[in-house]
């Protein structure tokens, strides 16, 4: 990620909406994997789950999670501060999916950069068919 990149993230950090996770709603939505839900009220508040499935996915943004895939690097200025925020982020996924999983649902991990325009189809190849097998659908071609 370059800075501009980051202070782009910086900037849209909404809970909803923010637009890796349209795009992988929208990419789940052509697939035929309709009837989701949004920032469902369990551990986390995962993006879109299927609750009657305790399906869960979760999209990180690279920068406020600290993807292992990109690596964005560290903020220049605050330091202390930006090390401790994103310590916390980190604990605070990694307690999430341990309390999901120990309810019973399957979680999924997928990152911003791993749903750009070239990284996609490799992402959706391996997502959705484990989808089409926990939610008990065809998968749609
Ligand atoms: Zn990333």
């Amino acid at each position: 990620m370059d800075r501009a990149a980051i202070q782009a993230s910086m900037k849209s950090n909404r809970r909803r909406d923010t637009k890796p996770e349209l795009v992988l709603r929208h990419q789940l939505y052509a697939s035929g994997f309709r009837g989701y839900r949004l920032q469902w009220k369990v551990p986390g508040h995962p993006d879109v789950s299927w609750p009657g499935k305790k399906v869960a996915i979760f999209v990180n943004g690279c920068f406020w999670h600290q993807c292992p895939y990109c690596k964005p690097p560290l903020p220049k200025t605050n330091v202390g501060f930006w090390t401790d925020k994103f310590a916390k982020n980190k604990a605070r996924d990694r307690r999430v999916l341990r309390e999901l999983r120990a309810m019973g649902w399957k979680t999924h991990v997928i990152w911003e950069c791993q749903l750009q325009p070239k990284k996609i189809d490799r992402t959706l190849g391996r997502l959705l068919p484990k989808l089409a097998v926990e939610l008990g659908r065809e998968l749609r071609v």
